[in-house]
């Protein structure tokens, strides 16, 4: 049972907005240079047919800064107006520039204005110091975001916090709290409240405690905002959607998390599925028709691959299908007990052919295994 999702105030990105009554957004990045304008407006129209909602791109120098807006002018050409994010580590001047182009800004609050390099032994003062310059840098930067009404993503990432935080509060999830917790206090200086937060670690388990920790900080001292959800650097292959799937998954059943990215290191694109599933198997979005289906034992009399694979192929394509539970049980030993809360679902008969019942009615006894998708299909139409 999912817990009741965390409050969180609206923070408009373009054309849409993430936290408050809206949906839990899917976003990516892509993973070309952005000088390479042409290869980023490719990947982000596949992107968008994929379902994803918003899209980050890096911003590495000033040059960029006019790739970023001449992507966004192709998109805009052909009438796409996916929210376009720019990613900037390491210069506020740049991160200043990208609020002119760009619908939000995604900074890292470990180098914004800290050096990551340098001095790993701080005095007070030295500590007071650093937080006064980014008291100074951010507070300008998220004044000109409030002009100009744009959204800014904190990100607090375990593996970049900077070096006076971690002299102080160690490499802990209470360092990534105290981190976010400066930006908070200079963006309530400057009355900025646009912002979206996000702690990430490369493994699941810090992902998990940080974020629980900095919601119930968070809810501490009032303030709600959204919150991206992510493992950063997961990898690629089988681990790393499985990692993600529990950092993020586990955090969406708590009702943690706004937007979520699944990092892969591969084509963006696959990113796509991973997070519609993670979204369904937490029950918080629904895509299409929902499968569920017994792994089948000794006890299954008919080609269950099959006819799960024939089902998907067919019903996915049905508009009227969209939303509905279906399931495909091997037999009766817990085939009506597991199906109870589908909509249909087709049950093995010892004799080797199925049953489909709706919501718990049998509605058609021994169709033979062959016939069952267009019984199932006339159904549903
Ligand atoms: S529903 Fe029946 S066939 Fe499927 S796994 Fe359970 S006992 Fe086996």
């Amino acid at each position: 049972m999912i817990t009741k999702r965390r409050q969180t105030r609206e923070v408009v990105i373009g054309n849409i907005g993430v936290g408050g009554p809206n949906d839990i957004r899917i976003q990516s990045m892509t993973n070309v240079p952005t000088k390479n304008v042409e290869g980023n407006v490719r990947q982000i129209c596949e992107l968008f047919e994929c379902g994803c909602e918003i899209i980050r791109l890096a911003v590495t120098n000033m040059e960029d800064v006019k790739f970023f807006a001449e992507i966004r002018g192709c998109l805009r050409a052909k009438g796409i107006f996916m929210p376009m994010v720019a990613d900037v580590h390491f210069s506020p001047a740049i991160a200043l520039d990208c609020l002119e182009v760009a619908d939000k800004v995604r900074i890292n609050a470990g180098n914004f204005s800290d050096k990551l390099l340098g001095t790993q032994s701080f005095s007070d003062d030295e500590f007071l110091a650093g937080r006064s310059k980014l008291q100074r840098s951010l507070g300008q930067f998220f004044q000109r975001a409030k002009v100009l009404k744009k959204s800014v993503r904190v990100g607090i990432n375990h593996g970049s916090l900077a070096p006076r935080i971690i002299y102080k509060f160690g490499h802990t999830d209470i360092a990534m709290w105290e981190s976010a917790k400066e930006c908070i206090e200079v963006a309530q200086e400057v009355q900025f409240e646009d912002i979206v937060l996000s702690f990430k670690a490369s493994d699941a388990e810090r992902t998990i405690s940080a974020n629980r920790l900095a919601c119930s900080k968070l809810d501490e001292i009032g303030k709600h905002y959204p919150i991206h959800l992510g493992v950063t650097e997961s990898g690629n292959g089988d681990y790393a959607r499985i990692k993600s799937a529990i950092g993020i998954g586990c955090l969406l059943v708590d009702g943690i998390g706004d937007t979520i990215r699944v990092s892969l290191t591969e084509d963006p694109i696959k990113e796509m599925e991973v997070a519609k599933n993670i979204l369904r198997g937490c029950g918080v979005r629904r895509y299409g028709v929902e499968f569920i289906a017994c792994p089948s034992c000794g006890r299954t009399s008919y080609d269950i691959q099959a006819v799960l694979g024939e089902l998907k192929a067919t019903l996915g394509k049905l508009p009227s299908a969209r939303n509905l539970k279906i399931a495909v049980m091997g037999c009766m030993v817990n085939g009506l007990g597991e199906a109870g809360d589908a909509d249909f679902a087709i049950i093995g008969n010892p004799n080797g052919t199925l049953s489909l019942y709706q919501k718990k009615n049998c509605i058609i006894k021994n169709v033979p295994v062959e016939k069952i998708c267009k019984n199932l299909t006339k159904f549903i139409k």
